[in-house]
């Protein structure tokens, strides 16, 4: 299969749609040393070819910038973009952070994804760098609380890992915006993901945490399960039991905000502050729950994620 360039397949958060995209990493470590996440197909086919890990050369990186900087691409957040940018050198990561701060002005929010593994493998003061470099926000796949699920899913780090990351970069002045899949363990273990999920949640108090719901992708490991009958997806109306689930068992000290902001959920509530408005979310997915239209409704065809 063709294999492309680290520039090529550029992924980011919805959130960042309108933001200045800057790759600086290609594909992802985990997938390139351990074929990855089994629900993840991102790197694998989908776009059009493979594309294995690469850091993209620092001089490349510094050009992109000059040239957003050059044309005066002002007040515009700036996305770096790549699988896990956060496996990088964190002094790289920092000359980049705090170069796109001195070129382009009015940056108001620089932000990336990360792997728990990766900000594991970095002290409290690289941590502290990055922050200090103007690091604004990571978006993280926890994914789910429970270790089974991590486990199945060959994501590399259990629950204890996730919270310890997670606090860690908060503790350092980081933003922290973790996504959850719904669904993930299937029927067998919907109930566990729930609750352990909400644990986890508690544990960290995000600042933000963000529901995504599984759809399978051609070149994942989870299609196939699921098309040999191993893995069984929720219809939607236990998709949205599992975001009631969640929320329901969230600790009262939990005050992130939420976010259904992806086309793969049958909800679409947000708030700022889930403390503040559990009661009005929880009664609007009991509404939702009782509505005929999501008890009959099918399953979206999505075929990426
Ligand atoms: S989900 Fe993220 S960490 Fe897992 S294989 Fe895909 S890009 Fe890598």
């Amino acid at each position: 299969m063709k294999v492309l360039q680290p520039e090529t397949i550029v992924i980011r958060p919805p959130v960042e749609a309108y933001s200045l995209l800057i790759p600086v990493t290609g594909g992802c470590s985990w997938n390139t040393q351990t074929g990855g996440c089994r629900f993840c197909g991102t790197y694998k086919g989908i776009y059009g070819g493979v594309q294995p890990y690469a850091i993209r050369p620092l001089e490349d990186v510094l050009a992109d910038i000059d040239i957003y900087a050059e044309r005066h691409y002002d007040g515009f957040p700036v996305f770096l973009a790549g699988g896990n940018p956060t496996s990088l050198p964190t002094e790289h990561l920092a000359t980049i952070v705090r170069y796109v701060r001195e070129r382009i002005k009015n940056v108001p929010r620089i932000s990336c994804y990360a792997r728990a593994l990766d900000i594991l493998r970095k002290t409290d003061e690289e941590l502290r760098i990055l922050a200090e470099a103007g690091l604004d926000i990571v978006y993280m796949g926890l994914e789910s609380g429970s270790d089974k699920i991590l486990r199945m899913m060959r994501k590399g780090v259990n629950s204890k890992g996730y919270i310890k990351a997670g606090k860690r970069l908060m503790d350092a002045g980081i933003k922290l915006s973790l996504y959850i899949i719904i669904g993930l363990g299937g029927y067998k273990y919907s109930e566990e993901h729930c609750l352990e999920t909400a644990k986890v949640l508690t544990e960290i108090n995000p600042t933000i945490f963000r529901f995504r719901t599984l759809h399978i992708v051609p070149g994942s490991e989870i299609y196939k399960d699921v098309r040999e009958g191993k893995f069984e997806l929720l219809r939607p109306i236990d998709n949205v039991k599992e975001e009631y689930l969640i929320i329901k068992n969230l600790g009262p000290n939990v005050t992130s905000a939420v976010r259904n902001d992806h086309i793969s959920n049958y909800c679409d509530f947000e708030s700022e502050n889930i403390k503040e408005d559990r009661e009005m979310v929880l009664k609007y997915l009991e509404e939702l729950l009782d509505n005929p239209r999501i008890q009959k409704a099918q399953r979206k065809l999505l075929t990426r994620m």
